[in-house]
């Protein structure tokens, strides 16, 4: 077996085991726990010993889990590849909408930011954008941009490279045959992401983008009232505006999209009559300074 090959499983197994080391560390925790309840149970004696000689190296083990379970996750110190926000120096905004495209929702929403002449991005499922392929080339013929979000809205993180690997691959595939361009942009399901995931997007020449308000217009019971609310009192200059265009994914069928559709208009309105500009995503992570952890320059010394 190569080296290559040797390390590549290593860093496999490594990140299962950092990945699911929350779930060690509560295994961990409880049966010290329980030990230690035990312990004072039958008094002074061979077992408060072994908790006491043990107490160190157990606790040390739990700390270990817990910061590689977070660099997994997260990584550490400045992430340079993960966009959030834009630059909160121009009164500037960006709108983005996930996991569609949606037969009935998206066309709703594309008529609407024609009306207003505003542009967006939105993250596409692959497995959507395979079911309703007239949908991208219809948002890079109206001026949006088009990002991944994955093909089956998976969490990204907890899947083997190859996997991972094909959530992307299929969902560029499908994208292409739609006739949209090469995606420039990825954002996870949930924003959830790990090391593994910055790596392929760095490879891929794709820019991680999160969001910096969301509008929670997939709760179930949010009115469109409460979602034009939200976004126009919190909204701040450089925010990344999260929506979406697709239903059903986290409550079924019933959660559908009829209220992000009527709370549109009165935010695209309100944000404009606050003196702000919905600008595409290229432009508003272009201007952002790199004190806003938006940099064009990748850099990945944290990752193992
Ligand atoms: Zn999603």
């Amino acid at each position: 077996m190569s080296f290559k090959k040797q390390h590549q499983q290593a860093f496999e197994l490594l990140s299962k085991v950092f990945l699911y080391g929350w779930i060690v560390t509560i295994c961990i925790l409880a049966a010290y726990g329980l030990l230690y309840l035990l312990a004072g149970v039958v008094g002074d004696g061979p077992l408060s010993s072994i908790l006491v000689y043990y107490g160190t190296p157990v606790l040390a083990v739990v700390l270990l889990l817990l910061v590689g379970n977070f660099y997994v996750y997260h990584g550490f110190g400045s992430q340079a590849d993960i966009y959030r926000r834009g630059s909160e120096e121009e009164k500037k905004v960006a709108l983005t909408f996930d996991d569609g495209p949606n037969p009935t929702y998206t066309p709703a929403i594309l008529e609407i930011l024609r009306r207003y002449g505003v542009p967006a991005t939105f993250f596409l499922l692959g497995s959507q954008v395979d079911a309703y392929p007239e949908l991208p080339e219809r948002m890079v013929s109206e001026g949006h941009e088009v990002g991944i979000h994955s093909y089956d809205h998976l969490n990204l993180t907890s899947l083997s490279t190859p996997a991972l690997s094909s959530q992307i691959f299929q969902t560029i595939v499908a994208i292409l045959n739609a006739g949209g361009k090469y995606p420039r942009f990825l954002r996870p399901p949930r924003g959830l992401y790990n090391a593994q995931l910055r790596r392929l997007a760095e490879l891929l020449g794709l820019r991680i983008v999160l969001w910096s308000l969301s509008s929670e217009d997939w709760m179930p019971g949010k009115s469109p009232e409460a979602v034009v609310n939200r976004i126009l009192n919190r909204v701040q200059p450089g925010d990344i505006l999260l929506f979406h265009d697709g239903g059903g994914l986290i409550n079924g069928a019933k959660n559908n999209r009829k209220h992000t559709v009527q709370a549109l208009p009165q935010i695209i309105e309100g944000l404009e009559a606050a003196g702000y500009e919905i600008v595409p995503l290229t432009e508003l992570l272009d201007k952002a300074s790199p004190e806003v952890e938006c940099p064009g320059e990748v850099v990945f010394s944290q990752d193992f």
